[in-house]
């Protein structure tokens, strides 16, 4: 059964990292913790076992660790969108803003076509800008996104909010203030 305390006992905060002002929330320890990442994997394998979810796709580099192990489950392809220039072959690419400065993520070509129903998967929602730049690639290519998993969602940031306007559900683990 997932344990809300539990988790958060393993999250470490780490104060002005990576950039002084940032409060970054450390979930390497969920790794290390055999029963912590059994009770964050359960919890997505119960929430979505039941669910008509056609494939997971999860976002470089944390969000592979959980989904990986979580389409192991569900017995469901992984589709890995990633920092540009990992992919090889035809990729599609996405820029997007960072707090400072800009990022972009890509895609392989035909990853996903028209009528599949995407779980989308990251470690931590914050401004949301990460996820919006994955749904666009994905999309794109006529996909739909079922929901958008993540373990933390650090709400004050306004990125769950943002994606939750545009009619996506989203569902995360845990938040902080
Ligand atoms: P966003 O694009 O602003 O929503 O930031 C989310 C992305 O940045 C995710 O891919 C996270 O892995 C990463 N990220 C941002 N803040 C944190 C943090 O405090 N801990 C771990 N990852 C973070």
């Amino acid at each position: 059964l997932y344990d809300d305390f539990y988790v958060k006992s393993l999250i470490q905060t780490i104060e002005d990292w990576p950039k002084e002002g940032i409060s970054f929330r450390d979930i390497t320890p969920i790794f290390t913790d055999p029963k912590g990442m059994r009770m964050v994997v359960d919890a997505y394998v119960h929430r979505y076992m039941s669910e008509d979810i056609s494939h997971i796709a999860c976002i470089d580099a944390r969000g592979f660790l959980i989904a990986a192990v979580l389409a192991y489950e569900l017995q469901k392809p992984l589709i890995l969108i990633r920092k540009k220039g990992k992919l090889p072959g035809k990729t599609v690419s996405q820029k997007y803003a960072l707090e400072y400065g800009e990022a972009e993520l890509e895609i392989q070509e035909g990853a996903v076509q028209s009528g599949d129903r995407v779980l989308l998967f990251d470690d931590l929602i914050a401004t949301g800008g990460t996820l919006f730049a994955a749904i666009k690639l994905l999309t794109e290519q006529g996909a739909s996104i079922k929901e958008v998993a993540a373990i933390i969602d650090l709400p004050d940031l306004g990125g769950s909010e943002k994606l939750r306007e545009t009619g996506i559900p989203v569902f995360s683990l845990c938040a902080y203030d």
